[in-house]
């Protein structure tokens, strides 16, 4: 069916009649329908697509609709869905006990993987996700310096804890105001805001506070303001300014990592952290993250150091073979990583030539295999111009995209994800519907 995207018997095939209900039901017994605000569409007014299962890089929707999948579980499935040798470690795990609450060899396994890969990580504490991971970072980073201030560049997204969700504030010396109800104003004031990219402010802040901030944390390419890749010399800066005033520089790399290299962003960019945030792929679609980096700073960590942190869940068994698993086939073919980055450069250069063909203005942004379209602007570097997009368009895009059988991510702050598992016919069809869906664009 995905075969000819053009014809009638797809676009009615497209319908949400099963979807809707199940949604209907959803809202009834979980706030907004979903278990994460995204996932909710609301950003692209669309009802959301309740999936019944995937294979591959392909996606079924409880109507039975197939489509190529563009979001990968926001990142994780970037062997695709169902890949053989996860599946078989995690059945495998399964059989042998879900969790004990005691320590396994696969931990060791997974954090040997993690530390032999990415050179800047000494020692690793595994977690459930990349929030909880983040969380620990800053409180290691507060401990190891005995400085509270925490710096976080606005558009970038660093999960939900407290400390990371802050928006608003007036220039340079304010601390942010919070982005979301129950953050108290006193705990916001710690963090401070500096525009992604903006050079000249770096130097300013710490011109002005480097004594008092313990870490800047950041995603070394931007991923969830849609696609913002460090301009040159920026993540060096930041490098050279956290040493010169002895605080951490800490990287986000929940996304990045495992995905622009087999050693994340920082074996793209040849920056090395202090410490490093990690998710998504090194869980192979299981809830996983980590926090890594230097030995000295990890082991501030209980049960060695003051700094507590703990999970009952941790390490757990399933998610660490899938985990395992999934890191062990992405360095058993170290070329996966060369051919995502050209199958999304295709698609880059179909957006664009697109965009030119039909007089239409847009900006696509790339790092590696993550991408990004903006429309209505000729260039985004920061998450002021990134809002600046035009959200219209966009919705107009995504809606003709997945009666196309594409599905992208329901927003346009959010990356498109390429798997090895997309096959040159899927890049192929994705690349027709790009040209059928802009053309038609308003
Ligand atoms: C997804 C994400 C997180 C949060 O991870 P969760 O597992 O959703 O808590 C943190 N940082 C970045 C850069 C992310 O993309």
């Amino acid at each position: 069916m995905l075969d000819n995207p053009e014809t009638e018997m797809n676009f009615k095939s497209a319908e949400a009649t099963r979807s809707q209900q199940l949604f209907a039901e959803a809202s009834e017994y979980i706030p907004g329908g979903v278990n994460s605000p995204v996932r909710a569409c609301k950003s692209v007014n669309q009802t959301p697509r309740f999936i019944t299962r995937a294979q591959g890089c392909r996606i079924w929707d409880a109507d039975g609709v197939e489509r190529i999948d563009m979001v990968g579980s926001w990142g994780p499935m970037i062997l695709g869905h169902g890949e053989a040798h996860i599946v078989e470690a995690v059945k495998q795990a399964a059989e042998t006990g879900m969790s004990y609450g005691a320590p396994t060899g696969g931990e060791v396994e997974l954090a040997k993987l993690i530390c032999g890969q990415i050179k800047s990580v000494e020692q690793v504490r595994l977690v459930n996700s990349g929030t909880e991971a983040v969380m620990t970072a800053i409180r290691l980073a507060r401990a190891y310096t005995g400085r509270d201030y925490i710096v976080k560049m606005d558009g970038c997204y660093h999960g939900h804890t407290d400390a990371m969700l802050i928006q608003a504030g007036s220039g340079l010396m304010t601390g942010g105001i919070p982005d979301s109800a129950g953050v108290p104003e006193a705990y916001a004031a710690l963090t401070l805001r500096l525009t992604y990219n903006d050079q000249t402010g770096l130097r300013d802040l710490f011109a002005q506070m480097g004594d008092k901030i313990a870490a800047v944390i950041i995603e070394p390419a931007a991923a969830n303001m849609g696609v913002v890749p460090p301009q040159p010399g920026y993540l060096q800066l930041l490098r050279d300014l956290t040493i010169k005033h002895d605080s951490l520089l800490i990287f986000d790399e929940v996304i990045t990592g495992f995905r622009l290299s087999a050693s994340g962003a920082q074996g793209y960019f040849a920056i090395n952290p202090d410490l490093t945030v990690l998710g998504k792929i090194i869980g192979g679609g299981l809830p996983v993250g980590a926090v890594g980096g230097r030995r000295d700073i990890m082991s501030m960590l209980a049960p060695v150091g003051p700094v507590y942190q703990a999970g009952t869940l941790s390490g757990n068994p399933l998610a660490v073979a899938a985990g395992r698993a999934a890191l062990t086939r992405l360095l058993e073919q170290p070329w996966i990583y060369e051919q995502l980055e050209q199958k999304a450069k295709e698609i880059e250069v179909c957006i664009n030539e697109t965009g030119r063909e039909t007089g239409t203005l847009l900006t696509v942004n790339r790092c590696g295999s993550l991408l990004s379209v903006f429309f209505g602007t000729g260039s985004v570097t920061n998450d002021v111009q990134a809002q600046s997009a035009d959200r219209t368009m966009y919705t107009d895009f995504y809606a003709r995209m997945l009666n196309r059988g594409v599905y992208l991510p329901p927003s346009m702050f959010e990356a498109w994800f390429i798997s090895a598992a997309h096959q040159p016919e899927d890049i192929n069809h994705i690349k027709r519907a790009i040209r059928s869906s802009i053309s038609e664009l308003k």
